[in-house]
């Protein structure tokens, strides 16, 4: 369709062409939109059957032109009759059942800027999931991109940057870093996918060292709901890519990511286990270490409480174990760690010399799909009452059925300064817990992650870094009052119709 003519009119049954440009909602498209699509789409969608309210939508009919679709992009438009359509469109979050009424598996970056240009002129609901790591909630109907094909990672070693394509995974990155002898600001799994991570703050594995991931972009590609696509970055509108980077997705669609490497080719990393009848002595000598520690260090503590079954390593199946996760940059690791290594017997030392490649041992995330709920919260200190809450709650006479309760140390290099978009919000510690939502507990598993975060809540300060609030359906914790104005006006303005999805 180069010739900028009408496509051929096809169809019938539910992908009728049943619109005329200039009837719908394409009116309110502004100049750039229509310039670059009223040549190419002159059908679309019946856009007078989509409700106002896109969660009441599936009890709408909706007809989506996808032919026309299909005409704009050199990926699959996929519609649910589509064998491939729940592959394209599943999440990592098994929990999680995406019914979008189209799925576009992009092929490139212009795959994407059409998509959100069509669905744009159409006032369709568009979103966009790379690896559904993010995903608490399925999405109803409307335009679903995945970027999961998008995988491209560039580095240039000389500058110590990499640029990916949207649906790049840490691993792609740490990869081709390491071979450089740099490292990115990845977070807990490499499994994650970089943009919405980052746009979402990121709290890396080396947070303390270097600051969040957002702080380290140096510019974004993006295409907002107005179809104005462009890169942004501190010298072209800085205010959007401030707010970008660590407000969160639902301003702009990502189409690409250049962002400053480490030169970090080894961490002194991993993991110490201990029993968990040990928790309280560990977690005592925790919270008086870990506000000792410098810059260099990065820590956290886990209560993990791992199934019994076979595939989990025998030491920590069907009972509660204690970690004490740890990545020292440069020399003095190994002193840094020794009053935790001298905190209770030690069931598994994991932590010695590893190369930046193998991060992944620090945390052991699971790596395959499943369904989880999560919930997160800050903790300003772990002070007396806040361990004996923590013990309560979590420790080895609780009835926790959650797998995970997690304490991320905060600060060194990740700032607390309230008007940056990604902020620690003078918080010690990232509080997140998550629970399997599988037979025989699913059901009291949200229950059981409100009890925890109830019980924490007079530890916190009310904020939380973004990524690490779990259930996204509150984001007030994620910013201050200034910066959600910020965000809400910048929204407004980009899109007014409210059709990102986020
Ligand atoms: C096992 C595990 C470990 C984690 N560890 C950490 C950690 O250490 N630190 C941390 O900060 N977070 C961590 N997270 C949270 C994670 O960063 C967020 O869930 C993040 O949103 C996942 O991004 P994704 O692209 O992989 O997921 P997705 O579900 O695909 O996307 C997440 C969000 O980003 C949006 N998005 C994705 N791509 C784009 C794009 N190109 N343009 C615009 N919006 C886009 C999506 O629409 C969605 O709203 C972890 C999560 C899991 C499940």
């Amino acid at each position: 369709m180069d010739d900028g003519g009408p496509p051929p009119p096809r169809g019938g049954g539910p992908f009728r062409v049943s619109g005329q440009a200039g009837q719908g909602p394409g009116d309110r498209i502004n100049p750039i939109a229509r310039q670059t699509l009223i040549p190419r789409v002159t059908s679309f969608v019946v856009s007078e059957t989509i409700a106002p309210d896109f969660h009441q939508r599936d009890t709408m009919t909706i007809q989506l032109d996808f032919i026309t679709l299909q005409d704009l992009v050199r990926g699959e438009v996929l519609d649910p009759r589509d064998p491939r359509f729940a592959d394209e469109a599943e999440a990592f979050n098994a929990a999680v059942t995406h019914r979008p009424d189209v799925v576009v598996a992009a092929a490139d970056a212009a795959d994407v800027v059409a998509t959100v240009r069509w669905a744009s002129l159409n006032s369709v609901k568009v979103a966009v999931q790379a690896t559904g790591h993010g995903a608490e909630r399925g999405i109803p109907g409307g335009v679903l991109v995945s970027t999961k094909h998008l995988r491209s990672v560039s580095v240039d070693p000389a500058a110590r940057t990499a640029t990916v394509g949207a649906g790049a995974r840490w691993r792609e990155v740490i990869d081709a870093a390491a071979e450089h002898g740099l490292a990115p600001l990845n977070g807990s799994s490499s499994d994650v996918g970089v943009v919405g991570y980052t746009l979402g703050g990121g709290l890396p594995v080396l947070g303390r060292t270097y600051g969040f991931a957002a702080d380290s972009v140096l510019s974004l590609d993006i295409v907002t709901l107005d179809g104005d696509a462009r890169t942004v970055s501190r010298t072209q509108e800085p205010e959007l890519f401030d707010l970008l980077c660590g407000g969160g997705p639902g301003l702009a669609v990502v189409t690409g990511m250049t962002f400053r490497l480490y030169p970090v080719a080894l961490v002194y990393g991993g993991a110490l286990v201990f029993e968990g009848r040990h928790a309280e002595d560990v977690l005592r000598a925790f919270a008086a270490w870990a506000p000792t520690l410098s810059d260099a260090s990065n820590s956290a503590i886990r209560f993990l409480r791992a199934p019994d079954s076979p595939e989990v390593p025998r030491e920590l199946a069907g009972r509660l174990t204690v970690h004490v996760n740890f990545a020292h940059v440069g020399r003095g690791g190994e002193r840094a760690l020794a009053p935790m290594r001298a905190a209770a017997p030690v069931l598994l030392d994991l932590v010695d010399d590893l190369p930046y490649a193998e991060v992944d041992r620090v945390y052991s995330d699971p790596d395959q799909p499943m369904p989880f709920l999560a919930g997160g919260a800050g903790v300003v200190d772990l002070d007396e009452a806040a361990i004996r809450a923590v013990l309560a709650v979590a420790g080895p006479d609780a009835e926790c059925i959650l797998p995970l309760v997690d304490f991320r140390l905060l600060g060194g290099a990740m700032t607390s300064d309230d008007a940056r978009t990604a902020s620690a919000h003078g918080l010690a510690y990232a509080l997140h817990v998550v629970g399997v939502l599988a037979p025989p507990i699913a059901e009291a598993v949200p229950g059981a992650i409100a009890d925890i975060l109830a019980a924490m809540a007079p530890f916190g300060n009310g904020r939380c870094p973004r990524n690490f609030l779990g259930d996204r359906s509150d984001l007030t914790p994620a910013w201050s009052a200034t910066v959600a104005a910020r965000l809400a006006a910048a929204r407004a303005e980009l899109d007014p119709e409210g059709l990102l999805v986020r």
